[in-house]
């Protein structure tokens, strides 16, 4: 197997709402300690990391390929198959042995280029008979306005020339999957607490291999 190609997306992701990395509402506890979000160690400026913004992605897309909680309900997709571009594309969930090469995507941890500066949101919960609020807490989201650097190179190899998407096929394929993933991100958002109204984004200066890009 020999490496054919290489392809990289970059562009900016402008937050139109306050935008929640770090916290996660699985891990809340009843009167837990503050949500705090992710920054970088030295210059202490928020980042989005590139894991988050891939997984979300996958699991967009595997609702768009019809893979998404498949055999093992939550899990990310592991069917290995030639034809799951998921698979292809981020590599198959816990499957050590396959025949799909090493994954063709990367995404770098988005830099915060913009604003970047951070604000509390109060949360609760509203008991629905008596109105009153329960638990409540505050959570660190990086202010709406913040801008962050997002940058995706995509690997493609000979036995990529199978792969299909959307009427393209091989390095094309694989280009135009990921930039579903990227339009999927527009429409849901990125982020924990989406459904709060957190996460809403927008891309800005799109490229692809330096051209201008619309999604
Ligand atoms: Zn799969």
């Amino acid at each position: 197997m020999r490496k054919t190609g290489y392809h990289e997306i970059t562009g900016t992701i402008c937050c139109i709402s306050g935008l929640r990395v770090g916290g996660s509402d699985e891990l809340l506890q009843i009167g837990g300690t503050d949500l705090t979000c992710i920054k970088h160690p030295v210059t202490l400026k928020p980042y989005i990391p590139g894991s988050s913004i891939k997984g979300k992605m996958r699991s967009e897309l595997e609702q768009k390929a019809g893979k998404f909680g498949g055999r093992d309900q939550n899990e990310p997709c592991g069917c290995a198959q030639t034809d799951c571009l998921v698979c292809r594309v981020f590599g198959p969930h816990k499957k050590a042995r396959h025949d799909l090469g090493p994954s063709r995507i990367v995404v770098r941890d988005a830099q915060c280029r913009e604003g970047g500066e951070t604000e509390l949101k109060s949360e609760n919960v509203i008991d629905r008979k008596t109105g009153t609020a329960m638990h409540p807490r505050k959570i660190e989201r990086v202010v709406a306005g913040s801008k962050f650097s997002l940058r995706i190179g995509i690997h493609v190899w000979d036995f990529d020339d199978s792969a299909q998407w959307n009427g393209k096929s091989g390095g094309d394929a694989l280009v135009e999957f990921v930039k579903d993933g990227l339009r999927a991100l527009r429409q849901t958002g990125i982020g924990s607490g989406i459904s709060k109204g957190s996460g809403e984004i927008e891309f800005e200066d799109l490229k692809l291999d330096g051209q201008s890009l619309a999604l």
